[in-house]
């Protein structure tokens, strides 16, 4: 089972030839979800090879050019193609008329349906759930409204544990009501928690997109332990008068986030076209977070799946 994602572009607002301006795929269980859309984002599709056609849902961080400029080209593409199935778009209150302005002006009659859905950047929510994932926003602080998204697997069912079937001579109806989360109650009267008697094969894994965004204790808290956080770093800490005015990170911030946060991997990027050398934010990160990763177009990085089948993360999970 599945669950990766792959780096379409990861430039900063002037893209290189090297460098595309931001959007990520992330794969979980083969659906796939599409996380910003900048310019030139359905070229990427087709050269790393991923199904276009299976997006179904785009979530918009804010609306800079280098995030959504994409999508005019991507949705008229999807016309072209015949597209039936409903395309939903998570963004900001103010690119929702510019989306539709730009569908009408360049398109006739459409194949398929945009659904927009605005997001409140200043709340977190939960925006989109299905069977195999949630996803929750982040406020972001950025010169304009922004905000991160945190995707996590969806809870795995309840499975019961073989040992306690004999010795409770559970029935049918017992294990249909403990595999639907109840506890147990015995013929003397002893209550057994639903936490001992089930536990989830797999532990939810999770990824955490931050981009664009000066560094925020407020992420730190709602980022707490993700296996992956994707964390922008525009510039080197050399330049954090810059960053603060333009609403970016350091590369070095970026990895104090990743430390506060307890994160099992940092991934950085939307590095600014002005450094040549990007290893320079690699060698600034690691010195704070070891586990740190440079990420460049057309990379791909999974989280394996994790067994949840001891007591301790039953527990953790219930
Ligand atoms: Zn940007
Ligand atoms: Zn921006």
């Amino acid at each position: 089972m599945t669950f990766s994602v792959t780096i379409l572009g990861s430039s900063s607002a002037l893209p290189t030839s090297k460098r595309f301006p931001s959007a990520h795929v992330l794969n979980v269980h083969e659906r796939f979800y599409l996380i910003d859309c900048g310019e030139g984002t359905q070229i990427q599709l087709r050269r790393f090879k991923l199904p276009m056609s299976r997006i179904n849902h785009v979530f918009l961080t804010h609306t800079h050019g280098d995030h959504v400029l994409g999508l005019f080209g991507l949705i008229s593409t999807f016309n072209l193609l015949g597209r039936k199935t409903d395309l939903h778009v998570y963004g900001m209150d103010d690119f929702q008329e510019l989306l539709f302005r730009n569908i009408e002006y360049f398109t006739d009659t459409m194949s398929f349906r945009v659904v927009y859905h605005p997001i409140d950047p200043f709340k977190v929510e939960t925006i989109h759930a299905d069977k195999h994932v949630q996803v929750t926003t982040v406020p972001l602080r950025h010169r304009v409204p922004a905000v991160g998204y945190k995707f996590t697997e969806a809870l795995q069912p309840l499975n019961i544990r073989k040992e306690f079937i004999s010795r409770l001579n559970l029935t049918t109806a017992d294990i249909i009501r403990i595999k639907a989360g109840e506890d147990f109650i015995t013929s003397d009267g002893e209550l057994i928690p639903n936490s001992e008697l089930t536990y989830r094969a797999y532990i939810p894994r999770s990824y955490a997109y931050c981009s664009d965004t000066l560094f925020s204790e407020r992420v730190v808290g709602l980022v707490q332990n993700v296996d992956l956080l994707y964390h922008e770093a525009t510039f080197l800490h050399t330049e954090l008068e810059l960053a603060r005015q333009t609403g970016h990170s350091t590369a070095r911030q970026a990895a104090t986030a990743a430390s506060k946060a307890g994160v099992k991997k940092l991934l950085i990027g939307h590095f600014s076209s002005r450094y040549k050398d990007e290893t320079q934010f690699l060698t600034e990160a690691r010195e704070f977070f070891p586990e740190t990763y440079l990420v460049n177009d057309g990379q791909t990085f999974s989280v394996e799946q994790k067994k949840g089948d001891d007591a301790s993360n039953s527990a953790i999970l219930s």
